[in-house]
């Protein structure tokens, strides 16, 4: 694969941008951060034309790339800060961690398809994106790594997974789409300091579904 990113690339992600905004996402950080990812080189080369679509794309293993859209409001959600560890669930095609990389987030991925973190491990250190990769189950987090300030689950979770709330650090934030149907409600959990959580419902989204074990 050439990893080559052209000024045409640039114009349809500024397109992007535009589009993003429309649907109502104000967060210039955010805004920049998608716009410096060449979204592109996360897709099969034979799908340039729908790299800049704002909408989800088929990748390997039956999985997704998570739609440009969805991105941008998980990444607002979630308000990384610089320096942040940053957990993500479902590393899938990688554009979702190279996002949370280029806020200068601290970022722990995990992928419990051996393809896809293999395949994407590999991307994301040949474009020089700094994200620690692991294969694992997303269920049980990375028990040595933790707390960490942000955790940020991309698959549809059935429930809003325990063990990933005892990772979360006081005054931590953790987003996730809650739902085992195909529908999800993207939920924001604040973990408080005194050990109480305070939750919000940010409204329906639809992702894979968050699944058991490694595979
Ligand atoms: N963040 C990704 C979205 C990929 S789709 C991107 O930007 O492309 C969601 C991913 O979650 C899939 O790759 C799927 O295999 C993975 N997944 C599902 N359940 C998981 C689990 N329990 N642990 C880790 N990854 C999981």
């Amino acid at each position: 694969m050439v990893l080559q990113d052209t000024f045409r690339h640039q114009g349809l992600r500024k397109k992007l941008i535009e589009e993003i905004k429309k649907k109502g996402i104000t967060d210039r950080k955010v805004l920049d951060a998608i716009y410096e990812v060449p979204r592109h080189l996360f897709m099969d080369k034979a799908f340039l034309e729908y790299a800049y679509a704002d909408k989800a794309f088929p990748i390997e293993a039956g999985q997704t790339i998570s739609q440009p859209y969805t991105v941008a409001f998980q990444t607002h959600a979630l308000d990384v800060f610089k320096g942040a560890k940053v957990l993500e669930v479902g590393t899938g095609s990688g554009y979702q961690a190279a996002v949370l990389a280029k806020l200068g987030a601290w970022v722990f991925s995990i992928e419990r398809h051996k393809v896809l973190y293999e395949k994407t491990k590999k991307l994301l250190s040949s474009l020089g994106i700094d994200v620690n990769c692991f294969y694992g189950d997303g269920f049980k987090g990375l028990p040595p790594f933790a707390p960490f300030d942000r955790i940020l689950v991309t698959c549809g979770a059935p429930h809003i997974p325990e063990e990933l709330l005892k990772q979360l650090k006081p005054g931590g934030i953790m987003v996730v789409p809650v739902g085992a149907g195909v529908v999800q409600e993207m939920t924001s959990i604040l973990k408080k300091g005194d050990g109480d959580y305070e939750i919000h419902a940010l409204g329906k989204f639809r992702f894979v579904p968050m699944l058991e074990e490694k595979s």
